[in-house]
């Protein structure tokens, strides 16, 4: 039997209808035990996350007003939900501990987590699975940072005999007691560190998307789906932006070569995207996976005659920025030059000014000039065996689309191209870029 761990998302679990989809999703199959849920999300566009909700009451209640509308706005959308299910709940204690909590001195953590208890709670019962509270077993130190072991020894223990189990995402408590919130979209996290302890052989992020996509959708009508991606190709398109599953929820999972199936609710019969260690043989071994970016970026460019003749030069300039607490995202050395690329909203006013003087001061370049309002986009595809042939081709169609390239950054490694272009440039260069990619999976 596989066993499976499921994340069902805000969107997946925002009414009775999406409860019933999910409920069909788990007794497909006797390995579905373990059920990791969401806060409701949005039923519609311009709905709002019962999270958003209870931030919002709570901020209504330490500016002093009068927060009651918006918690009965919360109580009437988990209070829908049982109705329409038909199933005999009283959800009334937890909302006045709540009421209470909002009458003290409300904690951001304590506030966030309620949406994830009182959800899985009522889809427990729905189900008839016990509902797992992650207060008790996943753990964080008293600053609020997430303690992998020790979590993973509680939650396994705690599974062990279980048969079947909701657990609420997003939360866990601090060694004090306090509850602690991951970072938003965190119940991703919670479905992979769960998958750990209980050590499945698969755990599936059920969402409203059927996978990674191969590029923004808001820049590429329709683009075509990631069947396969490797965890660090994943990894890199994340941060270039493409959201899809929370970033830290990789780690637990990529540790102990548990693979995630990104798969859609409402199209449950969609493959998804699969996201492994390893491609598996029969991936085209010319695919690249994605392209993705961000705009906001500002270039900085240092020259000095017969630089590359002395040990240091680039560490300098680097230190420069690590003093200031400035993370770099790309450094490109070439013979007597350096070219950094930060993202403009660490560089803004002052701050540039002042990276600036002390360049000029600790290295006396012949040269320095800044360029702001620049775009990166990066193309991945590790499992791509010629990538030397990849990187040239991607490089001519931005060429013969007449974009120009400030820099270019190709490690030794596999395909995993960065360039920088002009934000002017941006959507034209995703376009190109997918051109490519789509004509690969269409081979
Ligand atoms: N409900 C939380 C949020 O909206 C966590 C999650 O959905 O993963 O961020």
């Amino acid at each position: 039997m596989t066993i499976k761990v499921l994340k069902f998302g805000g969107s997946s679990l925002a009414d009775a209808e999406q409860f019933r989809k999910v409920r069909e999703i788990i007794f497909k199959e006797p390995g579905n035990k373990y059920v990791v849920a969401s806060a409701p999300g949005k039923r519609f566009p311009e709905d709002i996350k019962v999270t958003d909700l209870l931030y919002k009451s709570m901020k209504k209640a330490v500016s002093g007003g009068n927060f009651q509308s918006r918690l009965d706005e919360i109580k009437d959308r988990f209070q829908q939900i049982i109705e329409d299910l038909g199933i005999a709940m009283d959800i009334e204690p937890d909302i006045e501990l709540i009421r209470e909590h909002l009458l003290g001195t409300p904690d951001t953590s304590y506030m966030g987590s309620r949406g994830e208890y009182l959800n899985s709670k009522i889809l427990a019962e729905y189900l008839g699975f016990e509902f797992i509270d992650p207060a008790k077993c996943v753990v964080f130190d008293n600053e609020g940072n997430f303690m992998a072991e020790e979590t993973r020894e509680l939650l396994s223990k705690r599974l062990e005999d279980v048969d079947a189990a909701v657990i609420a995402g997003f939360y866990g408590a601090r060694k004090d007691g306090r509850l602690q919130t991951f970072s938003r979209g965190g119940s991703d996290i919670t479905g992979s560190i769960v998958a750990e302890a209980v050590g499945a052989d698969i755990y599936e992020n059920w969402t409203d998307v059927s996978g990674l996509l191969a590029a923004d959708p808001r820049i590429i009508d329709n683009p075509k789906g990631v069947e396969y991606i490797t965890y660090r190709e994943l990894r890199a398109l994340s941060y270039m932006g493409a959201s899809v599953l929370h970033r830290d929820a990789v780690y637990p999972v990529a540790k102990a070569g548990i693979p995630i199936n990104i798969r859609n609710t409402n199209r449950p019969n969609d493959k998804g995207t699969m996201i492994v260690s390893d491609m598996p043989e029969w991936v085209m071994s010319d695919q690249i996976s994605g392209v993705a970016g961000f705009k906001g970026v500002t270039i900085i460019h240092i020259e000095k005659m017969r630089v590359s003749d002395e040990a240091g030069f680039t560490a300098v300039i680097l230190d420069v920025f690590k003093d200031k607490g400035i993370p770099f995202e790309q450094c490109q050395t070439g013979i007597d030059t350096v070219t950094v690329s930060v993202k403009s909203e660490f560089v803004e006013g002052a701050i540039l000014k002042d990276i600036l003087y002390d360049i000029e001061k600790k290295l006396e370049p012949d040269d320095i000039f800044v360029r702001s309002n620049m775009a990166m986009v990066a193309v991945v595809g590790e499992n791509n065996a010629d990538s030397c042939n990849a990187t040239s081709e991607l490089l001519s169609a931005i060429n013969h689309a007449d974009i120009e390239i400030f820099t270019i950054n190709q490690g030794a490694g596999n395909l995993n191209l960065l360039v920088n272009v002009s934000e002017n440039d941006y959507e034209k260069t995703i376009k190109v870029l997918y051109d490519v990619i789509a004509a690969q999976i269409d081979n």
